[in-house]
């Protein structure tokens, strides 16, 4: 199979399925409450992508060369059914490597389900160990201690690497990283410290908010030195730096700062089925519909692939010449 290239050289080698946009926290920066009133704001159920026609989508990416698949949402753990879904992709030809991003807060429920369900990896986000502050950017819902569960869970189904999201906020949680690096060294899981993005249109979002990854990792590495690792994969988001005295890897999500789109190669598809080919897109291609007007395997190929071939997205780059902030889709819909 030849490579799918965009129009800027980047080849198509990574799936992220939003499987529901429904979730149980109101993280401020993603779907905050006073935003979430009006009625009929989430995707009735018959709106969702069906489970067959989410595997048929995986395999349509997968013969266009996807190895590598995440599951997303809001919160992919509430999709009834979850686990089965997983097995479903996990047993998908060309599939190498399935990955989650969730809150954690129901993986006790799920964790060891999911790893013998063929599920590969878990990214669990949190955004601090105060609880006052973690119930602040939650919303007002779940508790640290819930999402400690659920890391533990994670540990003792076998998942022994996680990665740890923290999205991070001037003034909201900054004052508390320090704390949230330390207790993760040593543990074999990943912080990952997230500029706060302009996705969506609901989340208040203010460059004044955004704390440059440089200036967090001048502060971890005054405290703990860090080296920058040498091979980063292709494709990979995180700048990763190793501690210098092993205790383990610190990854630095720069959206904002240190845009990565040079070798963007996710593709995403949202829980009623469109296509996007950049996180920050304002338009997407409905493909649930075509799905259920009959169309099949060979032909969605091609859709995708002609949908490839033409991308040209590179919003993050372009984000300081654009005259005002554009319209986005809500993160929850398009997942992380
Ligand atoms: N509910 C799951 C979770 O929170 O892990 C999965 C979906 S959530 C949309 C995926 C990731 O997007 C989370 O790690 C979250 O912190 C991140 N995220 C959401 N809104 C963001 C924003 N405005 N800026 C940066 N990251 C954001
Ligand atoms: Fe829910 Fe995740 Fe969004 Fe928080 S970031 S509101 S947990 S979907
Ligand atoms: Fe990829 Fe779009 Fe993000 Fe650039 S802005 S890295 S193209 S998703």
């Amino acid at each position: 199979m030849t490579q799918l290239n965009d129009t800027l050289a980047r080849p198509l080698r990574d799936l992220r399925i939003s499987v529901l946009d429904r979730c149980n926290l109101r993280c401020t920066y993603c779907m905050p409450e006073e935003s979430l009133h009006a009625r009929g704001v989430f995707l009735r159920p018959h709106y969702l992508l069906s489970d067959g026609e989410i595997e048929l989508l995986v395999r349509v990416f997968a013969r266009l060369g996807v190895h590598k698949v995440r599951l997303t949402g809001g919160e992919p753990l509430l999709r009834p059914g979850f686990v089965e879904l997983v097995g479903r992709i996990a047993s998908v030809e060309g599939v190498t490597d399935l990955a989650l991003t969730t809150n954690a807060v129901l993986l006790p429920r799920h964790a060891a389900a999911l790893k013998e369900a063929g599920l590969g990896r878990i990214t669990v986000s949190l955004d601090s160990l105060d609880e006052q502050v973690f119930r602040k950017m939650a919303g007002n819902r779940g508790s640290v201690q819930e999402v400690f569960d659920g890391i533990r869970a994670a540990e003792e189904a076998g998942f022994a690497k996680l990665k740890i999201n923290t999205v991070v906020q001037r003034d909201i949680n900054d004052h508390t990283l320090m704390d949230l690096v330390s207790y993760f060294r040593n543990t074999g899981h990943t912080v990952r410290l997230i500029e706060f993005m302009d996705v969506g249109n609901v989340n208040h979002w203010d460059r004044k908010l955004v704390v440059p990854s440089a200036d967090l990792l001048k502060m971890i590495h005054d405290r703990w030195p860090l080296m920058p690792v040498a091979k980063q994969p292709l494709g990979e988001t995180a700048r990763r730096y190793a501690f210098s005295d092993g205790a383990g890897e610190i990854g630095f999500i720069s959206s904002i700062t240190e845009p990565f789109c040079g070798d963007c190669s996710r593709a995403r598809v949202t829980a009623e089925g469109l296509f996007y080919s950049c996180l920050f897109s304002a338009k997407g291609t409905v493909l649930r519909d075509k799905i259920r007007e009959g169309m099949g395997e060979d032909e969605l190929v091609e859709v995708i692939r002609g949908l490839w071939s033409k991308r040209a997205d590179r919003y993050s780059e372009l984000r300081n010449h654009l005259p005002q902030r554009q319209p986005h889709v809500e993160m929850y819909r398009m997942g992380g």
